[in-house]
């Protein structure tokens, strides 16, 4: 019999945070590979397949209506389910590619080992940062000549703030990669480029390989083994109650391209990667993953591009209970009943067709617009309603007005209902009543156009203001003379006042200027 409480224990929900090219793909198919998922391997390349326009984009969307079936893809591998939640980056970066970080229990983060450290991978681990949540590395593409390992292990820490304990170490590196010295498993994995098995051999006592291997007398092991013996004095302890926090990392080396280095990485990842934990209320209780009341949050919102289909799906990440077909919730927001019976599920082998999902699992309701990014929905008496997801910091920004005057009602219908639903950032100018919008990604700007158009039949005009710095003053502290040729003050929905810097000089000019003026970002 399956309680709810075992369901639980066997769900892991991570993203995979990365730079374009790191590799996240490939990693993920090979995943979904060992799931025995090999179809929907397939769907990943495609939608990736990818580097395709922008506006090529848009009309594949409207092809296939929504498209959901990278969003979450879900595999069961030795009786964990696991489900990976997609974060769009390249031209699909956007606001909600940080949201869906707050909807995992951990995250893995992939890492290019010739290029290190990347920016879009600085700002997704961020936000991981700041929900403590654990976070796994995996240095990809070993296959290739790439930077010194102790460089790599280093700029974890010196760049992220990070500490790096390496489960293995490479065996030389590019064409001549021989392997992996797993300490923590006590064997060498042996780098066969021909074949599509690892061979593995076990370490004697003294961590060393038998002397009838090879790779005995080889300068590249004996290089692995220096440096891992450097590290188990000179480096960090593996500490478990960091690892919990976010505060140290396992790190992996491997290629994802080669499949080396994968299953050892997914099968040590499971065992360390968090099960659902409970979840904060505003009101400060915790909400228990096992509580047999059935709660969660909409964390994303992906709108039909289809202007046939208005309908739109609303991600919900379950903190609590199950999830049964047909079930009535609460909308905390309403206070209104929702029945839950046009749902998306993503199953680990859709023939099962298992109509139930639990803490830790996403479900996609077909929404006609009554949900909201940040809504609660529950079951039971007592109201719920988690914790605000956080605002993040727009980079981009656009000055808009309606193409046509005599429309400004449909005009300011469509953008405080998109603003609402968290699509995209409203600020209006102090002085002028100006509105902007900002955005973390291009394509925010794109889709609230396109929803202009064929939601509230509003055409938009868009100037671009390119990237600013976004910072917000105390408002006892704001003086509106502070306001000049080189910033933009500005004020957020809530009416927190804030300045919009051309560049980091005009920022610092600012602070030169106003040393006792305290000027904050959100995330
Ligand atoms: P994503 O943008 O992070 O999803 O990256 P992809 O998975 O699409 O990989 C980007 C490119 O790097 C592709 O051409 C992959 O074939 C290649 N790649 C991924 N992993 C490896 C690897 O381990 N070794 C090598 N040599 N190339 C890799």
């Amino acid at each position: 019999m399956t309680t709810l409480s075992n369901d639980v224990a066997t769900r892991r929900t991570f993203a995979i945070i990365s730079h374009p090219d790191a590799g996240k793909t490939t990693i993920t198919e090979q995943l979904l590979l060992f799931g025995g998922i090999v179809r929907q391997a397939g769907t990943v390349k495609a939608r990736k397949s990818g580097n395709f326009a922008k506006s090529d984009w848009m009309e594949i969307e409207q092809k296939r209506g929504i498209s959901v079936t990278s969003s979450v893809m879900q595999f069961d591998y030795e009786g964990k389910r696991i489900n990976i939640l997609d974060t769009p980056g390249h031209e699909d970066f956007s606001e909600d590619t940080y949201r869906t970080l707050m909807a995992v229990d951990s995250a893995v983060m992939v890492i290019d080992s010739a290029k290190g450290i990347e920016p879009q991978t600085k700002k997704l681990f961020k936000i991981c940062k700041m929900r403590g949540i654990p976070i796994f590395t995996f240095m990809n593409k070993l296959d290739r000549d790439g930077r010194d390992p102790l460089d790599l292990i280093a700029e974890l820490e010196d760049v992220l703030g990070i500490e790096g304990y390496p489960m293995n170490w490479p065996i030389g590196m590019g064409k001549e990669l021989k392997g992996l010295y797993d300490r923590y498993h006590n064997r060498v994995a042996m780098f066969r480029p021909d074949s599509e098995e690892t061979a593995y051999v076990p370490l004697d006592d003294d961590g060393d390989i038998p002397a009838d291997n090879p790779l005995h007398d080889d300068s590249w092991y004996e290089d692995a083994r220096d440096n891992m013996e450097l590290i188990e004095d000179a480096g960090n302890a593996f500490d478990m109650d960091k690892i919990a926090k976010g505060d140290q990392t396992p790190v992996f080396f491997g290629s994802a391209l080669a499949n080396f280095g994968v299953k050892t990485f997914l099968e040590t990842y499971l065992q360390f990667a968090p099960q659902p934990e409970e979840h904060k209320t505003t009101e400060g209780d915790e909400v228990e993953p096992t509580d047999d009341n059935f709660s969660g949050f909409v964390f994303k919102i992906q709108a039909n591009m289809d202007p046939k289909h208005r309908d739109r799906i609303a991600f919900v990440r379950i903190c609590s209970g199950r999830f049964n077909h047909g079930m009535d919730v609460t909308l905390g927001r309403t206070g209104k009943t929702m029945r839950l019976s046009n749902v998306t599920q993503f199953m680990a082998d859709t023939r099962e067709n298992v109509d139930t999902a639990v803490a830790g699992d996403i479900i996609g309701l077909y929404d006609t617009g009554n949900y909201q990014i940040g809504d609660t929905i529950y079951t039971g008496k007592k109201k719920l309603q988690f914790e605000k997801l956080p605002q993040f910091t727009p980079e981009l920004f656009v000055r808009v007005t309606a193409k046509n005057v005599m429309k400004q009602k449909s005009f300011h219908k469509g953008i405080n209902q998109l603003v609402q639903e968290g699509a995209i950032q409203l600020y209006t100018s102090y002085t002028t009543g100006d509105y902007i919008l900002g955005a973390v990604g291009q394509l925010q700007f794109e889709v609230f156009q396109f929803r202009m158009q064929n939601e509230y039949n509003s055409d938009v005009i868009m100037e671009p203001m390119g990237h600013k710095t976004a910072r917000w003053i105390d408002p006892e502290q704001l003086d509106e003379r502070m306001s000049s040729s080189r910033n933009l003050l500005v004020k957020d929905l809530a009416g927190e006042p804030l300045f919009l810097f051309e560049n980091d000089f005009a920022e610092r000019w600012f602070k030169d200027k106003y040393p006792d003026v305290k000027l904050t970002s959100k995330l």
